[in-house]
């Protein structure tokens, strides 16, 4: 059933049913196609500042950013002569260019990373620094988070078989036992799980890989202390501390999630991938991390890794922009306009009598609709989603672009101006008074 709108979204329509013709699900990306939330998914034909806009003409403000990316907002002008300059010498060459040596330097200047590598995706990032853990380790079995995301790798496509401290099982049709049974699945923010898995298989584990405050399942911040434990851990027992920061990386904070723990505690991930804000809206992504460690890539080492598009000169320039851009004043913005949004969305739910509970980490934050903090997946999993897709149903009616799912973050951007927050404001307490009666 198609949930009713005031919005004219006729091309929107059309088009959704041309690319089912021709796309399973007529998206690129699952989410994008409201399966979890039911309607029509708007095709977007332009973005501006804090602003989407759809093929039917109507205006959003846009609380996804491109699932993270857009930490300046849309077509920030600097940027964008940054790349349409690049473009007029070519888009790509196969060599090595000047700017992917200024986003390492970047990068390095800006994180825990002695030495990094470009790719084109988080899900090769996450690929790649695993089979380093590996080969540098000489070790097979990896440690994932259930509720964590990161990318649709194979061996992280696990789900967790039954009884903690067991081999997992593929997440999905199409991994093979083989992979995910490498996999081990321990619950979030769970210590005494992780010192168990350690017990029972340590001389087995390359790695153990975490969101570095995790986002795909709604913002679940690390319980204190938590990230260096896991780093901790994982020394004591030979094994690399991946840390992905693909979501959390130049956006939780300057820094990251590692900004925000390991830069103050003292403590540094062996291994980080990257994605998302450092790739300017391109698709570019990275890892890296201790310099032995990344030694082992090839050409240097035996670890073997490549890609024709790798450090694409596109894509490096529009993330070098970025990030030099993405000043302090850019972090202090974002934070002010959250703490805006999150105090007006739960006065709102409050108010229409919603059971909801905020959580963040650094200025990343998510609205979770069940009154009792979510520090795990399965505490996700509580929530009442019927009244999340009441509530966003009637956001994107009032033309505010929320994530088609309740499991999600919210983004905001350096070009969400008083106009665009106001117009969030405006449409809240309608959508929670929805979300009351769904
Ligand atoms: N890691 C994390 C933490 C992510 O959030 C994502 C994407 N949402 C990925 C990895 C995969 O990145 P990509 O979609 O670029 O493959």
């Amino acid at each position: 059933t198609s949930p009713s709108t005031q919005l004219s979204t006729a091309r929107s329509a059309e088009l959704f049913d041309r690319a089912r013709t021709v796309t399973p699900g007529g998206v690129n990306s699952p989410v994008r196609a409201f399966n979890a939330v039911g309607g029509t998914p708007r095709f977007i034909r332009s973005a501006q500042g804090a602003w989407l806009t759809d093929v039917d003409g109507n205006a959003y403000v846009d609380l996804i950013c491109s699932w993270g990316p857009m930490l300046l907002g849309h077509a920030h002008p600097e940027v964008q002569a940054a790349v349409l300059e690049a473009v007029t010498r070519g888009t790509s060459y196969g060599t090595p260019t000047v700017p992917e040596v200024e986003l390492a330097e970047e990068l390095v200047a800006r994180t825990s990373v002695e030495k990094v590598r470009f790719v084109s995706s988080g899900t090769e990032a996450t690929m790649s620094a695993i089979r380093l853990a590996r080969g540098f380790t000489g070790r097979e079995l990896i440690i994932k988070f259930s509720g964590c995301y990161h990318g649709h790798v194979d061996a992280l496509l696990a789900s967790a078989g039954s009884g903690l401290a067991t081999l997992a099982v593929p997440g999905t049709p199409g991994v093979p036992e083989s992979s995910a049974g490498l996999t081990i699945v321990l619950p979030y923010n769970d210590r005494a799980a992780v010192t168990a898995a350690f017990a029972e298989f340590g001389d087995r584990i390359a790695c153990l890989i975490t969101e570095a405050a995790p986002g795909n399942m709604g913002v679940v911040p690390p319980a204190p202390g938590f990230n260096a434990f896991l780093a901790e851990t994982c020394k004591q027992n030979g094994a690399l501390f991946i840390s992905d920061e693909v979501m959390t990386g130049f956006r939780a904070s300057k820094l990251g999630q590692w900004g925000l723990d390991g830069a103050v505690e003292g403590w540094k991930p062996d291994l980080v991938t990257f994605g998302k804000v450092m790739g300017g809206g391109f698709p570019a992504a990275a890892f890296g991390g201790r310099a032995d460690v990344m030694s082992q890539l090839s050409p240097e080492g035996p670890v073997y890794q490549a890609g024709t598009l790798s450090g694409n000169p596109i894509a490096t320039t529009a993330g070098l922009a970025t990030l030099r851009l993405a000043t302090d004043d850019v972090y202090s913005h974002i934070t002010t306009a959250g703490e805006t949004i999150k105090a007006a969305a739960a006065e709102a739910l409050t108010k229409a009598g919603v059971p909801h509970v905020i959580q963040a980490s650094g200025t990343m934050f998510s609205v979770f609709f069940k009154d009792t903090a979510v520090t795990n997946f399965s505490e996700a999993s509580e929530q009442d989603l019927p009244a999340y897709t009441a509530f966003f149903h009637a956001m994107l009616d009032r033309g505010v672009y929320l994530p088609p799912s309740a499991y999600e973050a919210w983004f905001l951007s350096s070009a969400h101006d008083d106009r665009a927050i106001q117009h969030v404001l405006d449409a809240l307490p309608a959508a929670a008074e929805a979300a009351a009666v769904a």
